[in-house]
C-alpha cells in the first residue's frame, strides 16, 4: 500500500559528517563538494589530481596565488631559524615590523595597529576603539553602517552588516547601529542631523564586495570624510575586501585621496595562508583604555607577521597593484562583451581591478522550472559557477549579499592566458543559459552519469535567499505539488529532453534532494467577479515513487516546510497538489501553520462529475440510467464523487476501494450514500474488484495508485471513463477506440492566457488547470477564511459552495475534455 516508514537502510549513502554537514550537502546539491589537495599559483587540485583555475582566490585571501614562493620563503626561514610564533605579551619581532610597515604605506595619519584573526575580529575591534573613545558619553556611542554592507559575521560586525541578507531571524546582534543607503552622502548628512550629538563612527566599503561589487558614486568618500570630521565622528573604512592590491591600488581610498581615522585590514595580509587582520587607527582615536583592555591570545602572531611582511614586499617590489590593474582591465573589458553578447542573460558588468561581478538577469518560469527554482532559491549563479568548475574547471562565486552576482577575484598573479581561458568558459556557461540547453547546464551542476546520488536522512536547508522572493502585495494563494510522472519534468523544461533515459533517472534522483522551493512566482489573476490574486508554485521535486520510498516522515516534513514558506511569501491559501495531500493526511497535518488549506477536492470532484455529465448528454445518456462504477471511492475525491453521483440516482453505483483499506470505512460510506438517496440504498454495492467494472456505463476513477490500474480493468465497449488520478489510473486504456476516457478534473481559468511557465503545470493548454490548483487560486480570489477538503469526511457542502464560488469567478469545466490527455502525451514528446 502506499504508506511505508522510512526504514533506515534506504539511507546507506547518506555522507552526514562531523564538518559542517548542512553546508556539504548544500555544495553536494549544486556540485561543489571537492576535496581540494594541492594549490599552485592560480591552480587548485582536487583528490583526483584535477586541476581547477583559482578565480575565487578565499574571496580574496589567496592574493599572491597558492604557495607563494615569498610566502613559503618566510615561513620556511622563520622554521629554520627556529623563531618563536607565539611570545604574548612579549614582543614578537615580526608582528612589530609588520605594523610599522603598514602604518607607513597606509594613508597618512594613522599611527597604530591591532592585529587580528580574521576580518570579523578586526571590525570588532573597531567598533570597540571608536566606542571606547567615548566611553564617558553614553549618548555618543552610535555607529553608522550602509545599507548592503557585508561587515562579517561576528555579532558587532552582523550588526553592522544588511540586516535583511546576513542576519539570522531571532538572533539579536549589538544595538546601537543605525543604516543610510550606500552612495548616498546627502542620507549621511541628514542622519547627522537628525541624530546630533550621538554618533561615534561611520563605517564603510569602498566597494561594497559580498553586496555585488557596488561602486558608490565617484567623490562618495570624499564627502563622507568631510561629514565625519565636521561632525567629531570617526570614519572607518573596511578594506578587508578592497585593500592590499585588489582594486589596482593598495588601498582603494587612494583613488580618492581619501584618509580615513581607522582602516580595517585582512584577507590579502595573511599570504593565503595565515588568518591575520590589522586595524589601523589614527593617534586621535586611540585610546589607553582600548590599548590596555584589548587582546586576544593569538594575536601577534609572529610568523603571520613574516608572511604579511612578505605580502607587502611583493605587493609594492613585484608591482603587483600594477598587475591587478591591467588584468582588471582586461576582465572587465571581457566581461563587457560578454554582456553585450548576451543582453538578455547579462543584466550588468563592473568592478574595480580584480574585484569584478558579472550580475545574471533574474529568470524567469518560461526558461524552465530548473533555473527558475535556482533562481527562486538565490542558487542561480551557484548553478553556473557550479557548470563553470564540473565542465570547465573554472572556479568563480556568487557574492554572499547578491544571489545573482558572479564574483571574479583570482590571485593578483594570474596572467593573461589564464584570465582569456575563464573569460572563455564563462562565454560558454552564458550561452547555454542564453540558448535554453539547460540540458548541458544539468548534466555538469547535477552531474549526470556520475553514479548515484546520496539520499540523505535529513533534509537539505538552503537559507533565505538574499534578497527575498517577491513577497504578496495582493491576496495569495501557493500550491504545493511535485511531479507525478518523469514527463512531467519535460514539459516545464523541454530541453531536458535532450538527456538520455538513464541521464533523466539521475536528473529525478538529484532534484529529489531539492528543497521545497517557488518554481513559479506568478504574477495577478483577474476573476470574473473582478477580484484578483497572485501567487507561488511550490514544488517538491519528488516523483510518487521517490515519496514512498522515502516514507511519511521524510515527506511530511517537506511538505510543512512547503507550507510554512507559503506562509512566510504571504500565502493566504495554500493548496496541495497529488500525494501531498496524501502524505499530509489530506491537509490534517498542515491546518494551522498559517494559511489556511485545501486539498482542492471539491472543485476536482465537482468539476469531474459536471465533465461525466456534459459526455453523458453528448450522448444522450442519463446518469439516472447508467451504471456507474467509483474507482477509489475511499479517497477524498472519489468518496466525494460518490456522493455527487449517488445524489443524481443511478440506476447502480459501485464502490470499489483499495484492497488494503479497511473494510467498515467503505461501508460507511455506502451508509452515507444511502442517506444521500434514500430510495437508492439497495442500488449501491460496494466492493475491491475491479470485475464489476465490466458491468459499468460509466467509470470514475480517483486512486493514489503510482500504476494505471484501469488498463487491465474489464471495461465494456461503449464505457466513458473519466480519470482524475494524477499520475493517471488510465493510460494504454486511452488507445482503445471503443472507450472514451476523458481527463477529469480540469478547468478554465478565467483567464484564458493564463500558464505556470512554458508547460503549464503537466503540459496543459494555456487557460487550463487542473482543478486542484484551480480551487486554490479560486479561494484566495474569494476570500474565504477557512481550511477545504481536509480529512476522510469533506462535506457535500463544501462541494456546493466551492462550485458556485467558480460560477461567480468565470471557473468553468475545461474543453475538450477528450483530447487532453493525448495533448499531454504529444507535448511530452
Ligand atoms: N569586511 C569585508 C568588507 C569583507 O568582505 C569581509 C569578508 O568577506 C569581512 C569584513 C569579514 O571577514 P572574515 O570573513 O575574515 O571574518
Amino acid at each position: 500500500m502506499l504508506m511505508t516508514t522510512g526504514a533506515s537502510n534506504q539511507f546507506s549513502e547518506d555522507t552526514d559528517r562531523v564538518l559542517n554537514p548542512e553546508l556539504w550537502r548544500l555544495l553536494n546539491f549544486v556540485g561543489m563538494d571537492r576535496t581540494m589537495v594541492r594549490g599552485e599559483g592560480v591552480w587548485l587540485y582536487d583528490e583526483q589530481g584535477r586541476a581547477f583555475l583559482d578565480c575565487c582566490a578565499q574571496y580574496g585571501a589567496v592574493a599572491l596565488g597558492h604557495g607563494h614562493p615569498a610566502v613559503t620563503e618566510a615561513i620556511q626561514r622563520a622554521l629554520r631559524d627556529r623563531e618563536p610564533a607565539m611570545v604574548q605579551p612579549y614582543a614578537a619581532v615580526h608582528a612589530v615590523a609588520l605594523a610599522e610597515r603598514l602604518v607607513e604605506l597606509a594613508p597618512p595619519g594613522l599611527a597604530h595597529c591591532v592585529f587580528t584573526t580574521s576580518g570579523a575580529e578586526t571590525v570588532e575591534a573597531a567598533i570597540k576603539l571608536v566606542r571606547a573613545r567615548h566611553a564617558d558619553d553614553p549618548r555618543r556611542q552610535l555607529v553608522v553602517s550602509t545599507q548592503g554592507a557585508y561587515h562579517g559575521k561576528t555579532l558587532g560586525a552582523l550588526a553592522l552588516s544588511d540586516r535583511h541578507r546576513h542576519t539570522i531571524p531571532g538572533v539579536t546582534a549589538i544595538p546601537g547601529i543605525a543604516y543610510v543607503p550606500f552612495g548616498d552622502a546627502d542620507a549621511l548628512a541628514a542622519l547627522f542631523v537628525e541624530r546630533t550629538g550621538e554618533v561615534a563612527a561611520v563605517i564603510v566599503e569602498p566597494i561594497q564586495g559580498e553586496a555585488g561589487v557596488v561602486i558608490p558614486p565617484a567623490g562618495y568618500l570624499r564627502r563622507i570624510r568631510e561629514l565625519c570630521s565636521h561632525h567629531g565622528a570617526a570614519l572607518i573604512l573596511d578594506e578587508i575586501q578592497t585593500g592590499l592590491g585588489r582594486t589596482g591600488r593598495l588601498f582603494r581610498c587612494q583613488a580618492e585621496d581619501v584618509a580615513p581615522d581607522v582602516l580595517l585590514l585582512s584577507k590579502a595580509l595573511g599570504g593565503g595562508v595565515f588568518p591575520l587582520g590589522a586595524c589601523l587607527v589614527s593617534r586621535e582615536i586611540w585610546s589607553a583604555r582600548f590599548a590596555l583592555s584589548h587582546s586576544s591570545t593569538f594575536a601577534n602572531n609572529n610568523f603571520a607577521c613574516a608572511v604579511g611582511r612578505a605580502v607587502l614586499d611583493e605587493l609594492i617590489t613585484g608591482e603587483l597593484c600594477q598587475a591587478a590593474a591591467e588584468r582588471g582591465a582586461q576582465l572587465l573589458a571581457g566581461l563587457s562583451a560578454l554582456r553585450q553578447r548576451y543582453p538578455r542573460v547579462v543584466a550588468d558588468v563592473r568592478g574595480a581591478g580584480l574585484l569584478t561581478a558579472l550580475e545574471l538577469h533574474p529568470i524567469g518560469p518560461d526558461a524552465g522550472y530548473f533555473l527558475s527554482y535556482l533562481q527562486q532559491q538565490g542558487l542561480l549563479a551557484y548553478g553556473l559557477a557550479s557548470f563553470l568548475g564540473e565542465r570547465e574547471s573554472v572556479l568563480v562565486l556568487p557574492t554572499l549579499g547578491n544571489a545573482n552576482v558572479l564574483r571574479i577575484c583570482p590571485p593578483l598573479t594570474i596572467n593573461e592566458g589564464e584570465l582569456a581561458r575563464a573569460l572563455a568558459s564563462l562565454n560558454l556557461a552564458l550561452s547555454l543559459v542564453d540558448s535554453g540547453a539547460t540540458d548541458a547546464l544539468v548534466r555538469g551542476i547535477a552531474r549526470l552519469g556520475h553514479g548515484r546520488r546520496p539520499r540523505y536522512r535529513a533534509p537539505l536547508v538552503v537559507p533565505r535567499p538574499p534578497p527575498s522572493p517577491r513577497r504578496a502585495s495582493r491576496p495569495a494563494y501557493a500550491f504545493i505539488m511535485h511531479y507525478t510522472a518523469p514527463e512531467d519534468i519535460l514539459h516545464n523544461d523541454p530541453a531536458l529532453r535532450r538527456l538520455s533515459a538513464g541521464e533523466l533517472e539521475d536528473y529525478s534522483a538529484f532534484i529529489a534532494n531539492a528543497p521545497p522551493g517557488v518554481v513559479v512566482a506568478q504574477g495577478p489573476i483577474v476573476s470574473a467577479a473582478d477580484a484578483s490574486a497572485e501567487g507561488w508554485l511550490i514544488s517538491l521535486g519528488m516523483l510518487p515513487q521517490e515519496m514512498l520510498r522515502r516514507g511519511r516522515a521524510w515527506v511530511g516534513g517537506e511538505i510543512r516546510r512547503a507550507v510554512d514558506l507559503a506562509g512566510e511569501l504571504g500565502a493566504r491559501v495554500v493548496g496541495l497538489g497529488a500525494y501531498t495531500t496524501i502524505f499530509s493526511r489530506r491537509g490534517a497535518d498542515v491546518v494551522g501553520r498559517g494559511p489556511h488549506v485545501t486539498t482542492g477536492s471539491s472543485l476536482t470532484a465537482g468539476m469531474a462529475v459536471a465533465a461525466i455529465e456534459r459526455v453523458c448528454e453528448q450522448r444522450g445518456l442519463a446518469v439516472r440510467d447508467a451504471r456507474v462504477g467509483v474507482v477509489g471511492a475511499r479517497g477524498s475525491v472519489g468518496s466525494l464523487c460518490a456522493k455527487l453521483l449517488a445524489r443524481r440516482r443511478p440506476s447502480r453505483l459501485h464502490l470499489i476501494g483499495h484492497h488494503t483499506s479497511p473494510a467498515r470505512e467503505i461501508l460507511r460510506l455506502r451508509d452515507e450514500l444511502a442517506a444521500i438517496n434514500p430510495d437508492g440504498g439497495d442500488r449501491i454495492d460496494v466492493g475491491f474488484e475491479l470485475d464489476r467494472l465490466s458491468q459499468c456505463d460509466i467509470i470514475l476513477s480517483a486512486t493514489s495508485s503510482t500504476r494505471a490500474v484501469l488498463d487491465d480493468a474489464p471495461i465494456q465497449s461503449g464505457a466513458i471513463v473519466c480519470d482524475i488520478a494524477r499520475p493517471y489510473d488510465a493510460d494504454r486504456l486511452r488507445a482503445r477506440g471503443d472507450v472514451t476516457v476523458i481527463d477529469g478534473g480540469l478547468v478554465n481559468l478565467p483567464d484564458p492566457r493564463f500558464r505556470f511557465g512554458l508547460g503549464n503545470v503537466q503540459g496543459l493548454p494555456a487557460g487550463v488547470q487542473l482543478a486542484c490548483l484551480s480551487e486554490t487560486i479560486l479561494l484566495a480570489l474569494a476570500g474565504e477564511a477557512r481550511d477545504f477538503g481536509i480529512g476522510d469526511d469533506v462535506p457535500l457542502a463544501d462541494v456546493d459552495r466551492v462550485m458556485q464560488l467558480a460560477e461567480l469567478h468565470g471557473f468553468t469545466l475545461a474543453e475538450p475534455l477528450a483530447a487532453v490527455g493525448p495533448l499531454r502525451r504529444a507535448l511530452a514528446t
